[in-house]
């Protein structure tokens, strides 16, 4: 029978599950068009990744000849899982009666919503590298598909995602400047959830630091940050130099509202100018559905939503909540650079913005007394010099009038200068939530 040579892979670790691989093979070969040509014997391999406690699967790989299309090869795998039990749908990595995965497809290259060829991630799994290698494959000369691809040009980007997009896939975006730690990495993670396709940019963008700034010395390693990317299932990172996204004549920059008028805006003035910029760039060039920021800059949040609404980007803007060391204090790439003394005594924001939240708890709503409890907090550490406390209202920002409020956010920033270099701290909390955000 003439026709391409397909490669499955196929699992069960429930009931009787060389049972269900030998009839799933009887199945496929009994397809008109489809030949099975020879199948690896079976090997017992431990569910890869996290799920609940369960038995092990039995695997195996079987080379298939046929002519039908890949997508309904995938459409007829699924039917075969169906009539084996699986039930449909069905939490991530739970236990399955039988899995039949599409591994390679001659030299097809397909990257959409409903199928990635190769699959992505076989030369990770021992269950398809043993049965391949005794199949007599070189495993070397097997195509792989990269992930996170990294990719420098802000062109090749814009192509990747649209064919993405043209896939059918809802491609979620995580703007860094790179550093990376686990409250990044929770953005990513909840964009994986979220969509089918995950790009994190790194860009440590000129345009948002002002003179005199750490633009230079922001920490930077990328080798680093595409690690943690691959832990959080990041399918691509968009590493562009600065001249790369900024070409010798750019010249032109979002104009920011009173959102970006205070607080952050008024001690770093061209700030959130040069994020909106940038952020509009990456908006354009990857054409996101969803986009992830974190409440932890929550005047970014505020001016990207502004932002998004103002030009109408059509995706939708989704905040994270801050996540902290176990002492309170929010990660952020730049606490690395404090001293010992002051790394100890950074929880003191954490603490004002816990003592506001308690008093709130309390039956306290008057603007003045709930913010004279967090300054009465911070005056008590020396090292912290405040920027600001304020209370906004949570929506948008904006300022409040003296007296009772609801519906608030308190937002801190003070400055430690007790290390190489001088380190500023923001914080902030949204009163009366149940729990940090
Ligand atoms: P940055 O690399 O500092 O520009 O941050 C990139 C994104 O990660 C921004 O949307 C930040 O708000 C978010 N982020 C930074 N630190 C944290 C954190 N501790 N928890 C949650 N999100 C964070």
């Amino acid at each position: 029978m003439a026709g391409r040579i397909v490669l499955i892979g196929l699992g069960s670790n429930v009931g009787d599950r060389a049972e269900h691989l030998r009839v799933a093979l009887q199945r496929l070969g009994s397809v008109p068009g489809i030949a099975v040509v020879r199948a690896s014997a079976v090997v017992e391999s431990e569910l890869v990744g996290d799920g609940p406690a369960q038995g092990k699967f039995l695997n195996a790989v079987a080379e298939l000849r046929t002519n039908w299309p890949a997508v309904a090869l995938l459409a007829l795998c699924g039917e075969l899982e169906t009539m084996a039990g699986r039930v449909r749908p069905a939490p991530r990595n739970h236990p399955r009666p039988l899995d039949l995965d599409l591994l390679f497809d001659g030299d097809l290259h397909i990257d959409s919503r409903e199928l990635v060829l190769p699959h992505p991630r076989w030369h990770e799994r021992e269950f398809v590298c043993g049965p391949l290698r005794e199949l007599g494959y070189d495993l070397a000369a097997l195509p792989k598909v990269e992930r996170p691809a990294v990719i420098e040009s802000p062109v090749a980007m814009a192509a990747q995602c649209s064919r993405w997009l043209a896939g059918g896939c809802v491609v979620g975006l995580v703007p860094t400047m790179g550093s990376l730690h686990r409250g990044h990495a929770s953005l990513m993670e909840l964009a994986r959830q979220e969509c089918d396709r995950v790009v994190a940019t790194i860009f440590v963008n000129p345009l948002q630091f002002g003179p005199g700034e750490d633009f230079a010395a922001y920490p930077r390693d990328l080798t680093g940050d595409v690690r943690l990317c691959k832990q959080a299932g990041v399918d691509a990172v968009f590493a562009p130099t600065v001249a790369q996204m900024y070409d010798p004549e750019f010249c032109s920059q979002v104009a920011v509202g009173p959102a970006a008028a205070t607080m952050e805006g008024a001690l770093r003035p061209g700030h959130f100018a040069g994020v909106a910029t940038v952020v509009a760039r990456l908006f354009a060039l990857a054409r996101p559905q969803r986009a992830y920021f974190g409440e932890k800059d929550a005047q970014q949040l505020a001016v990207i939503r502004r932002m998004q609404k103002d030009l109408g980007f059509p995706l939708q803007v989704v905040g994270c909540p801050i996540v902290r060391e176990t002492d309170g204090l929010a990660m952020s790439s730049r606490n690395v650079y404090l001293s010992a003394e002051d790394r100890a005594a950074s929880t003191v924001l954490s603490r004002a913005l816990a003592s506001a939240q308690f008093a709130w708890q309390q039956g306290e709503r008057d603007r003045d007394r709930l913010l004279a409890r967090a300054r009465v907090v911070m005056a008590a550490e020396p090292r912290a010099q405040v920027d600001y406390i304020e209370l906004r209202r949570d929506v948008d920002l904006a300022e409040l009038p003296a007296g009772p409020v609801a519906d608030v956010r308190m937002l801190i920033a003070a400055r430690f200068a007790g290390g190489v270099r001088p380190v500023r701290l923001l914080d902030n909390a949204r009163l009366g939530a149940g729990s940090w955000s």
